[in-house]
């Protein structure tokens, strides 16, 4: 008989691949309007297509999946400007981002407040909040004062015990 408080280690502890994490479950999002106003003029602007990009958001705890926004956003032209834009999604993610803004809002909280490294803050993302960050993307957060999207993809996936 073990008691509540014995030690199971995570299941994906260890890996070194990151093709060998769990595979994201999706979410869909759609802000994909008829009209929005133009960030230049004001005016209201037609949307002339559609498009699609992903977010890597909080995952599940209880399944251990990350989760993947599927975000439909709609693109708009301004008769007036003669410009192309892209509705407004900044409350959900930085511009050309990979991340949702509450990833890199947590992510910065682990290693300002709690002053963990950025490996092992790579590894508690996973492990507490199931949403993969490689170390040198929180790097690039903290240092840049976060909302800045980086790729990077490192070939340890966590460093753990390197
Ligand atoms: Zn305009």
């Amino acid at each position: 008989m073990f008691g509540p408080g014995q030690y199971v280690p995570d299941p994906t502890e260890g890996i070194i691949d990151v093709k060998d994490l769990p595979a994201p479950q999706l979410g869909f999002y759609r802000r994909n309007h008829q009209q929005t106003p133009c960030p230049r003029c004001g005016q209201l602007a037609s949307r002339h297509k559609a498009d699609q990009r992903t977010l890597h958001d909080l995952g599940d705890v209880s399944t251990g999946r990350p989760v993947d926004l599927l975000v439909t956003y709609s693109s708009h032209h301004c008769s007036t400007c003669k410009k192309y834009f892209n509705i407004d999604l900044s409350d959900l993610a930085p511009p050309g981002s990979h991340y949702t803004n509450r990833v890199i809002d947590l992510t910065v909280r682990v290693v300002v407040e709690d002053g963990v490294p950025y490996r092992p803050a790579s590894w508690h993302l996973w492990r507490d909040h199931r949403v993969f960050v490689p170390f040198a993307t929180i790097q690039n957060w903290v240092e840049t004062g976060g909302k800045k999207g980086a790729r990077s993809h490192p070939r340890r996936v966590f460093g753990v015990g390197a």
